[in-house]
C-alpha cells in the first residue's frame, strides 16, 4: 500500500520511475538546457520512449490511458530537477491532446495523437491573443466560412511549442457577434501556406521550450479540421485549461521541494557567527512556514487529482490547487534563495535558476487573479 491515502503502489511505481529518470538524466543537464535555452531532442524522445507523452492518452491511440494521479507524480517529480522538461510532457498530455482528446472524432484522434506520444510530433495550443489574455473569450482570430472551408486570420502569442508543432489548436470566432458562444476550436496544420510563426520570445525562465506568435493570413483549412461542435470551442478550451491548472500545480510542488531540499542543505553547511545557519531560530521556522505550505499545496493538488480520477467536478478544486500551489512555490523559492544569501542570486547555484522557473506558474494557464475568479464564483452562484 502506498504510504499517501491518495495513492496505489502503482502511482509510487510511475513517480520513482520519474524520479529516477530526473536524476540520472535531467539534473546533469538542467543548467546547461537553461543557459542554451536547448531541450536535447534525444532526452526528449528518451521521456516519450518512457511513455511519459502518453500517460493520459487512451492506450488505443498508443498511449499508456493512466489517471491523473500518475500524471501529477511524473509532474512532481520531474520539476524537482528540471522545470523545462515537464512542459513536454504537460503538453503531450494536456494543452495539446486534451483538445482532441475532449472533442475530437475517432479519426481526428487516430490522425493527430499517436504522433504526439511517440514524440515524432508536436502540437501547441493557440488561444492567447495580444489584446486578449485573461478575458480569452475576447479574442478576434476570425474563422469565415468559405464553401468546404475556413479562412482564418488572426494573431495568436505567446504559444508554447509554436516554433516546432506540426499542429496547433486555434481557437477563433465564427460567430463573433455570439462572444464567448461564437468560438470555434480548430487543428491548423502549421505548413499550410499563410501560417508563420513571430520571433523566439526571450524567456526569464523555463528557457529549454520555445514560445512565439503564430501569424494567420488567409490561412485555408478545411471543415474537417473543426474540433467538435460549431461555437462550443471555448467550453473546449476552458475544459482543457482545467486540467491543464493541476499540471502547472504539480510542477509547482516539484519546484518548491527542491527547493527547500536546497535551503536546508544550505543553512546546514554554511557557517557565520560560529555556527551553522539553520540553528538560528529566525531562519528555521522561515524553513518550517515552507514545508508547512508546501504540504498544504500537496493536499490541494492530489485532492483536485482524485476527484478527476473519480469523475467528480474538480474545476474548483483545481483553481485552488494552482492558486495556493503556485503562489506557495513562488513564496517558498524565494524564502530559499534569501536563505542561501549572495550564493542564491549567483547563475553557479541551482535556486537562482528555480527562481526564474517557478514566476510563470502564477500568470499561465490562468494567472491567480483568474483562479480567484473561477473560486469565488463557484462560491458565490
Ligand atoms: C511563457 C508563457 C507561455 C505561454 N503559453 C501559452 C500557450 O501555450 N497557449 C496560450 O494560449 N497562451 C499561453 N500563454 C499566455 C498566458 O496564458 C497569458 O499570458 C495569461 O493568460 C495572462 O494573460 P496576459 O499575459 O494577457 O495578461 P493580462 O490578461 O493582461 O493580465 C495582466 C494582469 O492583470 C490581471 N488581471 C487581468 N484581468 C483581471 C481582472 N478582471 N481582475 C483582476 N485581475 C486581472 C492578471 O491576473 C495579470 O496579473 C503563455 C504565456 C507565457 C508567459
Amino acid at each position: 500500500m502506498s504510504k499517501n491515502p491518495f495513492f496505489t503502489e502503482d502511482h509510487d511505481s510511475i513517480r520513482e520511475m520519474a524520479r529516477d529518470f530526473a536524476n540520472r538524466t535531467l539534473a546533469p543537464i538542467a543548467a546547461e538546457i537553461d543557459k542554451t535555452e536547448h531541450f536535447p531532442e534525444e532526452v526528449a524522445q528518451q521521456m516519450a520512449d518512457l511513455g511519459f507523452f502518453g500517460l493520459k492518452i487512451p492506450e488505443e491511440y498508443g498511449g499508456l490511458g493512466l489517471d491523473m494521479r500518475s500524471y501529477i507524480s511524473v509532474m512532481e517529480e520531474i520539476a524537482k530537477k528540471c522545470a523545462t522538461a515537464t512542459l513536454y510532457i504537460s503538453s503531450a498530455n494536456s494543452l495539446s491532446t486534451a483538445p482532441i482528446v475532449l472533442s475530437g472524432t475517432d479519426e481526428q484522434k487516430e490522425k493527430y495523437l499517436p504522433g504526439v506520444v511517440e514524440g515524432s510530433s508536436y502540437i501547441c495550443f493557440g488561444l492567447t491573443e495580444p489584446n486578449a489574455g485573461s478575458d480569452a473569450a475576447s479574442l478576434t482570430t476570425k474563422a469565415v466560412e468559405d464553401g468546404d472551408d475556413y479562412i482564418l486570420n488572426g494573431r495568436k502569442c505567446f504559444i508554447t511549442f509554436a516554433p516546432v508543432s506540426s499542429y496547433a489548436v486555434i481557437y477563433a470566432k465564427t460567430e463573433p457577434e455570439k462572444g464567448a458562444k461564437g468560438i470555434s476550436a480548430f487543428v491548423v496544420d502549421m505548413s499550410l501556406p499563410g501560417v508563420s510563426c513571430g520571433k523566439h520570445e526571450e524567456k526569464m525562465g523555463q528557457r529549454g521550450v520555445p514560445v512565439s506568435d503564430i501569424l494567420m493570413e488567409d490561412v485555408r483549412v478545411p471543415k474537417s479540421c473543426m474540433l467538435g461542435e460549431k461555437n462550443l470551442g471555448f467550453i473546449n478550451a476552458m475544459k482543457t485549461l482545467s486540467v491543464g491548472r493541476i499540471g502547472v500545480a504539480s510542477m509547482c510542488l516539484g519546484i518548491a521541494q527542491e527547493a527547500i531540499d536546497l535551503a536546508v542543505n544550505h543553512t546546514k553547511n554554511r557557517i557565520q557567527f560560529g555556527k551553522p545557519l539553520c540553528k538560528n531560530q529566525a531562519l528555521a521556522f522561515m524553513m518550517a512556514d515552507m514545508e508547512t505550505k508546501l504540504n498544504a499545496a500537496r493536499g490541494l493538488v492530489y485532492n483536485a487529482a482524485w476527484l478527476m480520477d473519480n469523475g467528480e467536478d474538480a474545476t474548483k478544486a483545481a483553481s485552488m490547487a494552482k492558486y495556493f500551489a503556485a503562489e506557495a512555490a513562488i513564496e517558498i523559492v524565494n524564502k530559499s534563495l534569501q536563505l542561501h544569501g549572495g550564493y542564491g542570486y549567483s547563475q553557479e547555484y541551482e535556486i537562482e535558476r528555480l527562481y526564474r522557473d517557478v514566476r510563470i506558474a502564477s500568470i499561465y494557464e490562468g494567472s491567480s487573479q483568474v483562479q480567484q475568479m473561477v473560486i469565488s464564483s463557484h462560491l458565490l452562484k
